[in-house]
């Protein structure tokens, strides 16, 4: 999987960040990508990348404030016009649904694409055969989720060397072995699935929180997850603002991040009081954390190999 910040800015856009939007890439796991908040102009930075809206499947929404959602009503048209035919689901708090038809509506945008929305609860949204989704309310000034991608076991991978040596014809029978089952071979040898396979794999816990103050349900959210995406409005300084306006400081989201045990963190959702050149010294005010940090900026893009993340 690889992760691509789409808007990384708090609040408005600014010269250097959009407002907030990540994409989730899983086109090797499942042929499509999962899109995390929408803010406006989401469309336009999407035009500066390889993702093709079509092939959007979902969009998680964290909350109703304008910089996570103006974007989503032009988004969708473009989808449309673009030749999306597949569904899309969107996943959201209560009033996504209401915001969305009547927008839709009045703008007389019709979609050649079945379009579900689902206002959810906390717990599991999305359960299929290779993920689940899980969603917890956090502590911002409206209801606010954070959402734990959980990729399930992977099926192990086929010793094609062994299964040769064994004498295993190329076909169905190497895919019974492959699926876990034990063969019958033409010359009467018995072959176990065992023998030519290779461990099963665990799968990725990525976890994307929206707006939040420091609080528990982000720690769980983001208990031994691979990679954790936290916001980070504010710094050691502006902590007084952060509490009131329902936001984190990069430390804070590093002490989650550390209680939690995440391997890795991403900090975004950064204020546009913050120039490119002050990134080093945010970044000095949590170098004493022994697990890897990084600021996104906007198209900044990441792999997670086996709970390795690299920047590309
Ligand atoms: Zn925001
Ligand atoms: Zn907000």
């Amino acid at each position: 999987m690889q992760i691509l910040f789409l808007g990384t800015g708090a609040g408005m856009p600014s010269k250097q960040r959009n407002t907030s939007s990540m994409i989730l890439k899983l086109l090797e796991e499942r042929g499509s990508n999962w899109m995390f908040d929408c803010g406006e102009a989401t469309q336009h930075q999407i035009l500066r990348t390889t993702v093709k809206p079509r092939k959007i499947e979902k969009i998680f929404i964290t909350h109703l404030h304008g910089d996570h959602i103006y974007g989503l009503p032009g988004l969708l048209g473009s989808r449309s016009f673009l030749g999306g035919e597949e569904l899309l689901t969107i996943y959201g708090p209560k009033g996504i649904k209401d915001w969305l038809e009547v927008t839709l509506i009045t703008s007389q945008t019709h979609l050649k694409y079945p379009l579900k929305i689902i206002e959810i609860e906390e717990g599991i949204i999305f359960e299929d055969e290779q993920f689940i989704v899980e969603a917890r309310l956090l502590e911002h000034v409206v209801p606010c989720f954070g959402y734990r991608v959980t990729q399930k076991q992977l099926a192990p991978e086929l010793l094609i060397e062994k299964a040769d040596e064994l004498g295993v014809p190329r076909g169905p029978l190497l895919r019974l072995l492959k699926s876990g089952q034990d063969v019958e071979l033409p010359n009467g040898n018995v072959v176990r699935s065992s023998e030519v396979t290779g461990e099963p794999k665990e799968g990725f816990k990525l976890v994307v929180l929206g707006d939040t103050r420091y609080c528990e349900n982000s720690i769980l959210l983001a208990k031994e997850s691979d990679v954790l995406i936290h916001e980070g409005t504010f710094d050691t300084g502006t902590e007084g603002l952060a509490r009131e306006y329902g936001h984190s400081t990069i430390v804070d989201a590093a002490n989650v991040s550390e209680k939690a045990g995440a391997k890795n963190l991403i900090i975004n959702h950064i204020s546009a009081r913050f120039m490119p050149e002050d990134i080093k010294n945010l970044l000095v005010q949590v170098s004493e954390y022994n697990f890897p940090i990084y600021i996104a900026d906007d198209f900044n893009e990441f792999s997670c190999i086996n709970g390795k993340l690299e920047r590309i």
